[in-house]
């Protein structure tokens, strides 16, 4: 990415439409409000995003995770749910913690930077470990430059609306990182095995989902997509847990033992999903997730890597600031 340092200030945004010109500014003051607002709109569009966005940073995943390249049919048969790296798990603790504080600072300049912002997405089964990812992932993350979102059953009030309405509407605006726990995909995952909405429909989907992506690339967002693959055995192990903990009741949904018997059309979806939507831009990343540490540490090196190659600056000070004094 080349940089271009400090030039979101928001001052000289405006500035750079009201002084175009005498005869702009005297056309500008007996322009409806509506139009002089797009004009500033597209002023600031045209300064505030990076001109080179259609670029993004590579998006180099952590050894161990399984990118799906564009064009690639995903084999999710041929990828290890359990594979560790070899890594040990203790240590693998410690790198977690480093990982994290990487996330934290350049988390801090992404936000200060206010230019660009990152989209981090989790698909996976029923007790694939979204949750617990997030809160081991992004574990004292400033909460003011964060947002995570769940998505359930659509409400009302979305049912109503195209499939994309409530997911972009939830996208992290400059200098934010959010986070989709359950995401857009759910549209062509549980819609199509439940035949919610007939083929035809979700099949369509594969094309508006990779256009929205784009787009969202092109207004300088990266979209960074994980996959926790669990196998059937670990799915049981955790259910049996919910159940044995009464502590874990609370996640327990018995309908969940009623997707599990969809095990295998939940996996052609995901399979069909992953193959069809992993573009250039935006990726599908396959994380061995039977093992938490290792799943956690992985992605986390991961979104730490995409910020690094994101390359976020503070803006330039005003002048002088260094050596001002501070009066009584
Ligand atoms: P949970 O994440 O366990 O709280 O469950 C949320 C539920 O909402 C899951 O069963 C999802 O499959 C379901 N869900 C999420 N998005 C959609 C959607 N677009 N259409 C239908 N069901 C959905
Ligand atoms: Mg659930």
């Amino acid at each position: 990415m080349t940089k271009k340092h400090g030039k979101h200030q928001r001052g000289q945004v405006h500035a750079k439409v009201d002084t175009k010109s005498a005869a702009t500014a005297s056309q500008a003051a007996h322009e409806p409000p509506s139009a002089a607002r797009w004009a500033r709109a597209a002023a600031e569009i045209a300064d505030g995003v990076p001109h080179d966005v259609t670029a993004p940073p590579a998006r180099r995943a952590a050894e161990g995770i399984v990118t799906i390249r564009p064009g690639q049919v995903c084999d999710l048969s041929a990828i290890d749910p359990n594979a560790d790296g070899g890594l040990d798990k203790e240590a693998s603790k410690q790198a977690l913690a480093a990982e994290r504080a990487r996330i934290q600072t350049l988390q801090e300049r992404l936000y200060a930077e206010h230019r660009r912002s990152l989209l981090v997405v989790f698909q996976a089964i029923d007790t694939g470990g979204k949750d617990g990812t997030i809160r081991a992932v992004l574990e004292g993350v400033n909460p003011q430059g964060c947002r995570v979102w769940s998505f359930k059953v659509p409400s009302a009030e979305e049912a109503d609306h195209d499939f994309l309405w409530r997911y972009h509407a939830r996208t992290p605006s400059r200098g934010m990182i959010g986070v989709f726990n359950r995401s857009h995909y759910e549209d062509v995952l549980v819609v199509r095995v439940k035949g919610l909405v007939p083929e035809k429909t979700w099949r369509e989907r594969y094309g508006l989902i990779n256009g929205f992506e784009r787009m969202l690339t092109l207004s300088g967002t990266t979209v960074l997509k994980f996959f926790l693959h669990i196998s059937k055995d670990e799915q049981k192990e955790r259910l049996e847990a919910r159940i044995a903990d009464p502590e874990k009741h609370w996640k327990f949904d018995p309908a969940d033992l009623v997707e599990r018997k969809a095990w295998n059309a939940y996996q052609a979806a995901f399979t069909d999903a992953l193959t069809h939507c992993s573009s250039p831009h935006a990726p599908w990343h396959v994380v061995p997730a039977n093992r938490k540490w290792f799943r956690n540490l992985v992605i986390a090196r991961t979104i730490a890597d995409t910020l690094e190659a994101m390359d976020p600056q503070f803006p330039e000070a005003a002048e002088g600031i260094s050596g001002m004094t501070v009066p009584d």
